[in-house]
């Protein structure tokens, strides 16, 4: 399969000058493309690209915009096999997961092209009833997109399309371990103007560049706290409009009402959200309260669940778990299984490559008696690891829950309705799923609660966050008012 490795600035494809980055296939660890950085120079002109198609991007009606954002989303599901495989070989996830999402990328763009026709601010009552007084939302200008791996187009299309659909103008970067897939998308974006979709790849040189440009109005960025902190900083020091997307450490709590067949299923849910895309879903569930008498039963229906899992090829269509993305993602998780089975935790399934000779394979795993402090409840692990523990109540579940400097999402399951009201009212996230783990909406807004993020992506409150509000104040008569000077008459 031949790879797309141009960048696109300006409307033309560009080999990148910067350094160069090697693109490995995680299951085989075959290194398949390698890739450009854009240089300092190609920056610029990316950004002054988008900042030349600002003006007619962002004059352009909502009206007219729609139909060419339909047009990416048509352009997205015809290539849905080439962009799915293109992620599955980046990522290493099973094929099923990649198709998924070129899907949840179209629905994305098809909801903003047309709820962003809905609106652009509000009238508001006047101060006096000689005036007119309106609030209008106009668009930033040039957004910097910086994407992480773990899920590299529907994080660019939260970014992009309600972006697009406020009248910005874009330059995006994907991460440097899954820029295959992005690149691959220049010919989606043929219908616009030129200039008004650019896509650089980099490593977090060309993204801090990113941060730091003085021609990106506003930086939407997903990734980790601590690259997620620097971007703020980078923005704040020059008042550039930012939205952070950041890390987590979900919590999955079971009620005490939980039983029986219902508990079966909680089990099988909690292990689908464990291990998605091998736990590297910054919603995973990385840990679980169980309240009372339904640990022993529930640990015992989510092992068996789990050995039933398909470990291997993520092109194989039987396969359920592929590889990690990166020898250092598995490391890392692996690291923490290690140091909380050192520390007298018992491992009950999973905690190896499964003898695998090539692959970035963590075998699904379960983890029971951990030590409060343990990194493996405390830290994100971002891998298909699941450490359950028991709770003697629904208050000192939530109380964990709350505990961390994370506040992404969190999952409950209970039938009680007095259970799901305490639990959505005191759990501190910005998702809250009763029953349907990590179930996302494009009308829902996105994003976190604490370290976990500043600013939503999705929903109205996505579309906001690439719009600046104007107050217009408007008095039909030209007179004098007599709260001006002078004072002493
Ligand atoms: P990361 O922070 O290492 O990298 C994210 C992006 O930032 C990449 O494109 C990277 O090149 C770039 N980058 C690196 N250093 C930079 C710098 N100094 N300035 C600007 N950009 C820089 O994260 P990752 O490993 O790619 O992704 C995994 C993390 O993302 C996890 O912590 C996960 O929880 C988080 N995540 C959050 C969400 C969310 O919506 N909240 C969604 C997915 C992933």
């Amino acid at each position: 399969m031949g790879y797309e490795t141009d960048l696109l600035i300006a409307g033309e494809r560009v080999a990148g000058d910067g350094a160069a980055l090697e693109i490995e296939n995680p299951a085989t660890e075959q290194i398949v493309a390698t890739v450009g950085s854009a240089s300092s120079a190609q920056l610029d002109r990316a950004v002054d690209a988008a900042r030349a198609a600002s003006k007619e991007w962002a004059s352009m009606p909502a009206v007219d915009r729609a139909p060419l954002l339909r047009g990416i989303a048509d352009g997205l599901r015809e290539k849905t096999e080439e962009l799915a495989i293109l992620m599955t070989t980046e990522i290493g996830r099973p094929l099923t997961e990649s198709r998924d999402e070129v899907e949840w990328c179209a629905a994305c763009l098809d909801y903003y092209a047309e709820i962003a026709r809905s609106e652009i601010g509000r009238v508001i009552p006047p101060i006096e009833s000689s005036q007119f007084a309106v609030v209008v939302k106009e668009p930033h200008g040039v957004v910097g997109c910086i994407v992480p791996w773990n899920y590299p187009l529907l994080l660019l299309f939260w970014k992009l399309a309600p972006a697009l659909a406020a009248g910005n103008t874009i330059v995006a970067k994907p991460s440097e371990l899954t820029p295959l897939s992005t690149l691959a998308l220049a010919d989606v974006f043929s219908g616009l103007p030129a200039g008004t979709v650019n896509l650089v790849a980099g490593a977090g040189e060309t993204g801090a560049a990113i941060a730091e440009h003085e021609g990106i109005d506003c930086v939407a960025f997903t990734g980790s706290v601590e690259t997620g902190k620097k971007v703020g900083i980078a923005c704040a020091a020059r008042n550039a409009r930012v939205n952070l997307e950041m890390g987590g450490k979900d919590p999955f709590i079971i009620c005490p009402d939980v039983a029986d067949e219902a508990l079966a299923i909680a089990a099988r849910g909690g292990a689908w959200a464990a291990f998605l895309n091998a736990g590297q879903v910054c919603t995973s569930s990385e840990r679980f309260y169980v309240v009372g008498d339904a640990y022993e039963p529930f640990v015992e229906a989510f092992v068996e669940h789990t050995k039933s899992l398909v470990v291997g090829d993520p092109t194989d269509p039987g396969t359920d778990i592929g590889p990690m993305v990166s020898a250092r993602q598995r490391d890392k998780a692996l690291a923490q299984v290690e140091s909380a089975v050192g520390a007298g935790a018992q491992l009950l399934t999973g905690g190896s490559d499964g003898g695998r000779e090539t692959g970035h394979f963590l075998e699904p795993s379960v983890l029971v008696d951990v030590p409060g402090d343990a990194d493996l409840l405390n830290l994100e692990t971002f891998g298909p690891v699941a450490p359950i523990v028991a709770v003697d109540s629904l208050d000192e579940a939530i109380e964990r829950a709350n505990g961390l400097e994370f506040g992404l999402g969190a999952i409950a399951y209970t039938r009680d309705l007095a259970n799901a009201i305490k639990c959505l009212k005191e759990i501190r996230a910005g998702s809250v799923w009763i029953n349907d783990p990590l179930t996302d909406n494009d009308a829902g807004p996105f994003g976190g609660f604490k370290n976990s993020g500043i600013g939503r992506e999705l929903g109205a409150e996505g579309l906001d966050a690439f719009r600046e509000a104007k107050h217009v104040h408007i008095e039909t008569e030209i007179e004098i008012k007599e709260w001006w000077y002078p004072y002493g008459e």
